[in-house]
C-alpha cells in the first residue's frame, strides 16, 4: 500500500493514525461486536463516543461553559441559510465582510431571509486582503456581523479578529465560518457569538457540520426555520433531535484525540506556521512561481500559487502526480495551483512539494 500526499482542499487528508484506528475498529468497536456505523445513536456506546467527542473538542478549543457545541448536517453552505433563520430575530438586516468566494456565497444566501448589508469588501473582489476593522461601514441595527476567517478558495486568512469593542459595537455578535482553519490554531471562542464549519477540511469526513453558539443567541429563530436546523432544538436534544452523522462524529472524535496527542492547538499552530513558512518562503524566493495574496493575510491552510508560464500547468500537475503529490490544481475561479496544508499534512509533505517545485523549476526555468 502506498499513500500519497493529498493537497486537496476538501474533503481532505486525514491523519494516517486515525484511519488505521478506524480500520482496526471497523468490524468490532471495542468489543461491542458492531461497527460504529451500525450502532443506535441512542445506545450507550454511541452516546459515549459523542459525549467524549464533545468533551475533547471543548477542551481543545477551550470552549466556555456558556457555549453549546452542536453536531449538525448540511455543511457550511446550509449554515449560510440556517444562520439568518436562527439569528435574525426581529431584525431586518445582517452585516457581511466580503473577503472571498465563500463570503460572497454567504451574503447571497442571506438575501433570501433579510436585506444583508456589505460592511466591507466587494462582491467582485479582488480577494487579496482582509479589510481593516476601522474601515467597516456597519448598518444601523444588524443582527450580527458575518466573517469567514479563512477563505479556502482565495487563500485569505484573518490573523487578527475584528475587535467589536474597538469598532464601537461590543454587543454585536460576531458570526464566523471557520470551515477551513478551525483547530489549526488556538482561538478565543468568547470573542464570537457563533462559529461554524463543515468537517471535511480539518476535522473529519464530510457529513458533519459543527456549530458552537453562545447561549443567549439560541432563542431568536424565525418561525419558518426547520426544527432539525433550529439551534435551540438541536441544543435541547444534545444534537440528537434527528439522527446525527454518527460515523463522521466517530472519526472526528478520533481526530480530536489525535490532536490532543500532538500537544493540542498551540502545538498544531507551531507546525502549521512551519509548513506555511517553508512553502511561502520558497514561493517568495523565485520568479518562476507567483502568489497574489498580500503577505499579512496569507492563509496558513490554503496556498494558491501560479506558474509564471501558465502553459506549463499541465506538465506541472502531471509531474506532481507522478511524484505522489495529488490534488494541486487550483479552484476554477482562481486558476493556477492550490496546496491545502491542513493539520493532517505532515511537514514531510510540504518538503516533498517544495522539492518537486524546485526540480520542476530547474527543468523548465
Ligand atoms: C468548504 C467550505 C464551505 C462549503 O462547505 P460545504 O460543506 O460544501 O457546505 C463553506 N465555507 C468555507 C470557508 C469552506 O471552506
Amino acid at each position: 500500500m502506498s499513500r500519497v500526499f493529498n493537497f486537496g482542499a476538501g474533503p481532505a487528508a486525514l491523519p494516517e493514525e486515525v484511519l488505521r484506528q478506524a480500520a482496526e475498529e471497523m468490524l468490532d468497536w471495542q468489543g461491542s461486536g458492531m461497527s460504529v456505523m451500525e450502532m443506535s445513536h441512542r445506545g450507550k456506546e454511541f452516546m459515549g463516543i459523542a459525549a467524549q467527542a464533545e468533551a475533547d473538542l471543548r477542551e481543545l478549543l477551550a470552549v466556555p461553559a456558556n457555549y453549546k457545541i452542536l453536531f449538525m448536517q448540511g455543511g457550511a453552505i446550509a449554515l449560510n441559510a440556517i444562520i439568518p433563520m436562527n439569528l435574525l430575530g426581529d431584525k431586518k438586516t445582517a452585516d457581511y465582510v466580503i473577503t472571498g468566494s465563500w463570503t460572497v456565497k454567504s451574503y447571497k444566501e442571506a438575501k433570501k431571509y433579510c436585506a444583508p448589508h456589505i460592511a466591507a469588501g466587494s462582491l467582485e473582489g479582488p480577494f487579496f486582503a482582509v479589510p481593516p476593522a476601522p474601515t467597516f461601514q456597519l448598518s444601523a441595527d444588524p443582527a450580527y456581523l458575518f466573517i469567514c476567517t479563512n477563505e479556502t478558495i482565495d487563500g485569505v486568512e484573518f490573523h487578527e479578529l475584528p475587535d467589536m469593542a474597538s469598532i464601537g459595537r461590543p454587543d454585536l455578535p460576531l458570526v464566523a465560518d471557520l470551515s477551513s482553519n478551525i483547530l489549526s490554531r488556538p482561538i478565543d471562542v468568547s470573542k464570537y457569538g457563533l462559529i461554524f464549519g463543515g468537517a471535511q477540511k480539518n476535522i473529519g469526513p464530510a457529513g458533519l457540520t459543527l456549530a458552537i453558539i453562545r447561549d443567549d443567541l439560541l432563542d431568536r429563530a424565525l418561525p419558518v426555520c426547520p426544527s432539525a436546523f433550529e439551534f435551540k432544538t438541536v441544543a435541547a436534544f444534545d444534537s440528537m433531535y434527528n439522527t446525527p452523522p454518527t460515523y463522521s462524529i466517530y472519526i472526528a472524535s478520533l481526530v480530536f484525540q489525535w490532536l490532543k496527542r500532538q500537544g493540542g492547538l498551540a502545538a498544531m499552530e507551531a507546525r502549521n506556521i512551519a509548513k506555511a513558512e517553508l512553502l511561502y518562503g520558497y514561493l517568495d524566493s523565485t520568479d518562476f512561481y507567483a502568489t497574489k495574496v498580500e503577505k499579512a493575510f496569507r492563509s496558513r491552510m490554503n496556498v494558491p500559487f501560479f506558474l509564471k508560464d501558465e502553459s506549463l500547468n499541465e506538465a506541472f500537475l502531471a509531474g506532481a502526480k507522478e511524484a505522489g503529490l495529488l490534488q494541486l490544481k487550483g479552484h476554477k475561479s482562481v486558476g493556477g495551483m492550490r496546496a491545502s496544508i491542513y493539520n493532517a499534512m505532515p511537514l514531510a509533505g510540504v518538503q516533498a512539494l517544495v522539492g518537486y517545485m524546485q526540480e520542476f523549476e530547474r527543468a523548465y526555468g
